[in-house]
């Protein structure tokens, strides 16, 4: 490996990063990660952390799985590529597709549409909406309706939808004919609203007075996060998403369920959609698929979806949508051997345990220091922690402290995230009970270093 002097100078030349400020680069050192291991990663300098954040949501399985490694290796000498394009297929990725159509078969998911993340998943979700759409013979569907404080990635559609204006507006104009309803988010909303279910209400009639206003033969699909991740961790009320699946069933809208951090278990559910007693229409997943050993998302399509398609008999139906990677052969090994492993261990039961202890682990805090002013989370492996300058006013913590506190955590033996002025914290969902405490210590150290 190139020495420091090299690395650091490199980066600073050479690299842009994604949600990196590229001036600000050039004077900062980055933390460069050379290692990981069961939770935890280790620095150029050897300092060795708990991953609080699970790479980004996604190293469900920790940094250790031999297996999914092994995977990977025998397919690359196996067959390193094909593409699935035009009438080739390759054999680990129909056998990906029967295991990740297996794993959401509870869900209602029966067809699976391989991409190469997140961002892929929920761009073909959307394209297939309108497609579907017109299919049926309702071609002005095409409107999207989603929540404030979403996150749904960085390609034009998944942008438009997004409901955080930082990732919107350098980017403008976003695409036409998507518009956002309130999150639920009971520290902030323009209901002032405490209460969760009175919130969850108030959102669905929202909701109606929208699909009243635009016309409900103008709207797609309504695509939502079973808990909103990279707005905060904002988790709603165990009513919200029955209530926004049965108006959009009632309206005729496609419901997406964005699963990229909630599928394969975060929430101590197989899928986020599962956890709220709730079957999507369409779900954009990637991340816990495989782990983040290779970078491999998936847009499931319920039998709904899937029969307007197949049926068809004009030609319309045809797909004019795909990525190189697609069914990758790799990716593909790494999504049977993740999932495998995944059910294996059953990661969604320790999710469950250990998120408790880090949800209950953030609460204490919370009565220790008053700039904390939410604490989220309580529904598996996702916690975040909002903090203010002023708990009476809600001031935003400014962003100095934030990074201060980021800093003194990461000296005291944990990798946490910023998302705004909340920290937010993802684990790996193989994490022990042991190494949770190691994360919250660090944490209160971190807190008392401001
Ligand atoms: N949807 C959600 C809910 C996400 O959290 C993310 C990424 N954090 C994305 C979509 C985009 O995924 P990717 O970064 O893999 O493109």
């Amino acid at each position: 490996m190139k020495d420091h002097e090299y690395l650091t100078a490199h980066n600073a030349q050479h690299m842009w990063h994604p949600m990196g400020h590229p001036g600000e680069a050039r004077g900062n050192n980055p933390t460069v990660i050379t290692k990981a291991d069961g939770v935890h990663i280790t620095d150029l300098q050897g300092h060795s952390v708990v991953d609080a954040v699970g790479g980004l949501w996604c190293v469900n399985l920790g940094y250790s799985n031999d297996v999914v490694k092994q995977a990977i290796a025998d397919q690359l000498f196996e067959l390193p590529y094909y593409s699935a394009f035009f009438g080739t297929s390759n054999p680990t990725a129909i056998e990906a597709s029967h295991a990740v159509t297996d794993f959401f078969a509870e869900d209602g998911m029966t067809r699976a549409f391989f991409t190469s993340g997140g961002s892929d998943s929920v761009e073909t979700c959307l394209r297939l909406a309108r497609q579907y759409h017109r299919l049926r013979g309702a071609p002005t569907r095409t409107k999207f309706l989603s929540l404030k404080k979403g996150y749904h990635g960085t390609h034009f559609g998944g942008a438009s939808v997004n409901g955080n204006n930082r990732f919107r507006t350098a980017y403008e104009p976003m695409l036409p004919g998507c518009f956002h309803l309130p999150s639920p988010y009971t520290y902030r909303n323009p209901f002032n609203e405490t209460d969760p279910a009175k919130l969850a209400q108030l959102i669905a009639q929202a909701f109606e007075d929208e699909i009243e206003f635009q016309g409900a033969n103008t709207i797609a699909a309504f695509i939502m996060e079973p808990v909103q991740g990279a707005g905060g961790v904002i988790v709603p009320d165990a009513t919200f998403m029955p209530l926004m699946r049965e108006i959009c069933d009632r309206h005729g809208i496609l419901m997406i369920s964005d699963e990229v951090i909630t599928g394969f278990g975060r929430l101590g559910s197989w899928s986020g959609a599962r956890h709220w007693g709730v079957k999507p229409d369409m779900m954009s997943c990637a991340k816990g698929i495989t782990s983040g050993y290779f970078p491999v998302g998936a847009a499931m399509m319920s039998d709904k979806v899937a029969d307007v398609f197949e049926s068809d008999q004009s030609g319309e139906g045809a797909i004019f949508h795909g990525y190189t990677y697609s069914a990758h052969p790799v990716g593909a090994a790494a999504v049977v051997a993740c999932l495998a492993e995944t059910l294996k261990a059953d990661t969604k039961t320790n999710a469950g345990l250990r998120g408790t202890q880090l949800y209950q682990g953030a609460l204490a805090l919370a009565e220790k220091y008053d700039f904390i002013g939410d604490v989220r989370g309580g529904e598996g492996l996702m916690t975040g922690l909002e903090l203010v300058s002023d708990p009476l006013a809600k001031t935003p913590m400014d962003m100095g402290t934030m990074k201060r506190i980021q800093t003194a955590t990461y000296e005291a033996g944990c990798m946490v995230r910023l998302a705004g002025h909340s920290i937010v914290m993802s684990p790996p969902l193989t994490i022990s009970q042991a190494e949770t405490t190691v994360i919250l210590d660090a944490l209160g150290a971190g807190l008392s270093a401001v």
